[in-house]
């Protein structure tokens, strides 16, 4: 009894260390389904969930009484493909994608999974759906293990060293001292940008969500960290829904449709090949200015 326990123990320790950390809602929300802090319809139903595609219709929206940063965004994001959004900094980018697990609800329009409104359906359900993957991941205090587990606190070991092996993380786990078991955050090991990004893609693996939301981050690693990295991120968008803001031009290109953001607004939708064609698009002159395949698209 104790032994099982122990897990939970050690999870409810750890959100109050979160707490006082005043983590924000986007990290917290990469590893544990938060409270709902918004209204539920009462008698809410549960997301039923079967392609998991996901469409924006007429959305707008405004952070509290400021400017509206989106300005009606229309699109799907198909079920098992990846859709990947692209546009300088500000466009609203990161904006659309926190209105997806329900960090912020529209000021207008709706947002349907499924063809349900995600307004409709317990908060619960639909963050079951979702894996977060942030543009600086987030370790905590305690294990590697421990860390990895936070995508499903309810993982065995067994499926939490799977979902290493996915991420490309398992060899330097196992090349630490105490392996799994090795203390990380403030008082542990320190893991380079690349190790820190795998645990976070392994955590996501774990949740075994249907959707997966990414926030590609844009800090140079180093060239065998950036290829660790992208095989982990090709397993975790495998067979599911992504939306990812995109920065590295090798992701844009292998995405099944790009949406290019300007100002709040979609100013251009298509594939790679379809949106370089149009010599007076904005994606056209984004790419441009990418002579390498890894530069920053944003
Ligand atoms: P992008 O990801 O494309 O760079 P964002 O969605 O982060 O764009 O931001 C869109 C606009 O919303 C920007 O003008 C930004 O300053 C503003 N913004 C982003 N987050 C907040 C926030 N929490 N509160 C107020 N304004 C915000
Ligand atoms: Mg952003």
């Amino acid at each position: 009894l104790l032994m099982a326990y122990e897990p939970a123990k050690r999870l409810a320790k750890l959100q109050v260390q979160m707490e006082r950390a005043v983590v924000n809602a986007r990290m917290i929300y990469e590893i544990l389904d938060m409270q709902p802090h918004q209204r539920e319809k009462p008698g809410a139903a549960d997301l039923a969930v079967t392609d998991a595609s996901i469409e924006f219709r007429g959305v707008t929206f405004a952070y509290g009484d400021g400017e509206k940063v989106l300005k009606g965004i229309d699109f799907v994001a198909e079920g098992g493909k990846t859709t990947a959004l692209v546009g300088p900094s500000g466009a609203g980018k990161s904006t659309v994608i926190t209105l997806i697990p329900r960090f912020y609800d529209p000021s207008s329009g709706e947002i349907l999974i499924d063809g349900q409104n995600i307004a409709d359906v317990t908060k619960a359900s639909l963050r079951k759906h979702i894996a977060y993957v942030s543009q600086q991941p987030y370790l905590f205090e305690g294990t590697i293990r421990d860390n990895i587990r936070y995508g499903r606190p309810d993982a065995t070991d067994a499926e939490i060293e799977d979902a290493a092996r996915l991420a490309y993380a398992h060899d330097f786990i196992t090349a630490q001292p105490l392996g799994y078991d090795t203390p990380v955050g403030e008082n542990g090991v320190t893991l380079s940008g690349g190790q820190r990004q795998r645990l976070s893609i392994a955590r996501a693996l774990v949740r075994n969500a249907p959707i997966l939301l990414l926030d590609e981050a844009t800090s140079a690693l180093d060239t065998e960290s950036e290829a660790a990295v992208q095989k982990a991120l090709d397993q975790a968008m495998h067979g599911r829904t992504v939306v990812v803001i995109a920065h590295r031009l090798s992701t844009v290109i292998k995405a099944d449709k790009i949406i290019v953001m300007h100002e709040g607004r979609i100013a251009e939708e298509g594939t790679h090949e379809s949106l370089a064609q149009r010599p007076d698009g904005l994606y056209a002159r984004l790419n441009n200015l990418q002579p390498a395949a890894q530069n920053d698209l944003s």
